[in-house]
């Protein structure tokens, strides 16, 4: 499995990767804000699945998770958005969007881990 992490904040980054390491997806990759995750996209055409931030500098979430919708080539990549913005009102924004998922910050590691196997066992009951 390979992961695009996309956060402004290096320590959730790292915090989200070990999570992902211990539930067993080896291949992490980083981007700082949506630029740079869009960039990694194009530059890795097998990325699995996303979590991304919703604030951040540059381009947040929302329009990263807009810009990936609208893709030809990416627009079925599943995107978990991961935040402190935990109204109804932003989760059903994201959902609309097209988000797959939403983990909401802060969280635990047994919560992530959770929520995590859950996404992977969702990614692999589509690939069947
Ligand atoms: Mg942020």
């Amino acid at each position: 499995m390979k992961v695009l992490v996309v956060d402004d904040s290096s320590s959730i980054r790292q915090i989200i990767r070990n999570n992902l390491i211990e539930i067993g997806c080896d291949l992490v990759l980083e981007a700082k804000n949506g630029l740079e995750g869009i960039s990694l996209v194009f530059e890795n055409n097998d990325i699995d699945f996303c979590l991304v931030d919703w604030n951040m500098p540059k381009m947040d979430g929302f329009q990263f998770l807009e810009k990936m919708r609208a893709h030809d080539d990416y627009k079925s990549i599943p995107i978990i958005m991961v935040s402190t913005e935990s109204t109804l009102q932003r989760v059903g924004l994201a959902i609309d969007a097209g988000a797959n998922g939403y983990i909401v910050k802060p969280f635990t590691n047994e919560v992530l881990q959770e929520r995590l196997r859950d996404i992977l066992e969702d990614i692999k009951l589509a690939e069947n």
